[in-house]
């Protein structure tokens, strides 16, 4: 299998069998997003801990399999983090996406590094950068 077939298969399970998907009853803020251009809607639920780190993440909407593998994966990465410790994650995420060339990410990137070769399909960036874009409203929205 190469690397290419590799990132595949990880978006697809992500795609089929999506991680913390599901409303959070008791979520500090909610934040809706949508994406015209492909008909991706997600709504993240954000919680966050006296200390102001995420305690749980999660989301759910209807979405093409770039931006559900991307929420996905994401909710798994955000997890006890800081508000900073996301934006910076959430940077580095986009700038992986939007570079020309490709970017050394770190090591914790994982499984997100699958979702780098959308960067050649421009018009698929706003499918992988919605649920981000919606961690960060929320985390703004919460004050954090
Ligand atoms: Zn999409």
């Amino acid at each position: 299998m190469n690397l290419d077939e590799l990132y595949q298969e990880i978006i697809l399970d992500h795609a089929k069998r999506p991680r913390h998907f599901g409303p959070l009853t008791d979520a500090t803020v909610s934040v809706h997003a949508d994406n015209p251009m492909c008909g991706d809607e997600v709504d993240v639920h954000l919680k966050l801990n006296g200390e102001g780190k995420v305690e749980a993440l999660n989301f759910t909407g209807n979405a093409c399999s770039i931006c559900t593998a991307s929420a996905s994966i994401m909710t798994g990465k955000l997890l006890h983090k800081s508000a900073e410790e996301c934006r910076t994650m959430s940077h580095q995420f986009q700038q992986m996406l939007k570079s020309e060339e490709a970017v050394t990410v770190p090591k914790e990137f994982g499984d997100l590094k699958a979702l780098s070769g959308v960067r050649k399909f421009p018009q698929r960036v706003k499918c992988a950068t919605l649920a981000w874009h919606a961690v960060e409203d929320a985390l703004k929205e919460a004050g954090a």
